[in-house]
C-alpha cells in the first residue's frame, strides 16, 4: 500500500493533475459562491481574503511543519526530498486539494453562510495553485530581473539556507517572523543547479519536455 501511494505521489501525471485540480477547485468554489451569494461584492472580497490568508498558511506550513523538528517526520522527510531534488514530482494525490477544500468549507459553514465559506476556501485554493505554479516555474525559467527574479533568488537562497526565506509567493511573512535573509552575490553561487532551463525551448523546459 505504501509503495503504491509513493508511486502515485511521485509521478509526473499526478503532479500536473494536482495543479489542474487546484485551479478547478478554486474556480468551482468561487462560481458556487457567486451563484448562491446574496452579495456578490462581499463574496469577491472574501475570496481575496482567502488568497491573502493562504500566503500566511504557506509560510506556517513550510516554516513550522516542514522545517522544524517534531514527531511528524513524514512532513519533514517529504519536504527534504524537494530540497535534495528540486525537480522531483512529489505532490499530494491529485484529488486531495478538492477533498481538503470541501472539508474546510463544510467546517466553516457552521460559523458563516455557505457562500461565504466557499468564497474564502476558494480563495485559499487559488493561493495554493499560485504557490504551486510559481514554485514550478521558478525552477524552470531564467528570470533576468524584476519581481520574478527577486522571488526566484529569494527561494533559491532558501534551498541553500533552509531555516530562512520560507515564502514562495511573497516575502512578507519572513519579514514578520524574522526569517528574512538578505543575500549577497556569494549566497547565489551554485544556484544554477536549481534551475532547468533551455533558452531555445523555454516552453518545453517549463513542461519538463527536455
Ligand atoms: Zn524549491
Ligand atoms: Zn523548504
Amino acid at each position: 500500500m505504501k509503495e503504491i501511494l509513493l508511486k502515485i505521489t511521485s509521478s509526473k501525471i499526478n503532479y500536473y493533475l494536482s495543479l489542474l485540480t487546484d485551479l478547478l477547485t478554486a474556480v468551482i468554489f468561487l462560481s458556487l459562491s457567486l451563484y448562491y451569494s446574496k452579495d456578490i461584492f462581499a463574496s469577491l472580497a472574501l475570496f481575496v481574503v482567502g488568497v491573502i490568508f493562504f500566503t500566511f498558511l504557506e509560510y506556517a506550513v513550510h516554516a513550522w511543519l516542514f522545517h522544524k523538528n517534531h514527531p511528524l517526520k513524514i512532513f519533514i522527510e517529504g519536504h527534504a526530498n524537494h530540497h535534495r531534488n528540486p525537480f522531483s514530482y512529489d505532490a499530494m494525490p491529485f484529488f486531495m486539494s478538492l477533498l481538503i477544500a470541501s472539508v474546510f468549507a463544510y467546517l466553516l459553514h457552521f460559523i458563516m453562510p455557505l457562500p461565504d465559506a466557499l468564497a474564502i476556501v476558494g480563495g485559499m485554493t487559488l493561493g495554493y495553485f499560485n504557490y504551486g505554479i510559481m514554485h514550478h516555474i521558478m525552477h524552470r525559467v531564467e528570470f533576468k530581473d524584476g519581481y520574478w527574479r527577486y522571488m526566484q533568488e529569494f527561494h533559491f537562497v532558501h534551498h541553500k539556507k533552509p531555516k530562512m526565506n520560507h515564502g514562495v509567493t511573497t516575502d512578507i511573512w519572513d519579514r514578520v517572523f524574522g526569517t528574512y535573509y538578505v543575500w549577497s552575490e556569494e549566497d547565489l553561487k551554485g544556484i544554477e543547479k536549481l534551475k532547468r532551463v533551455d533558452e531555445k525551448r523555454p516552453l518545453k523546459a517549463i513542461f519538463d519536455l527536455i
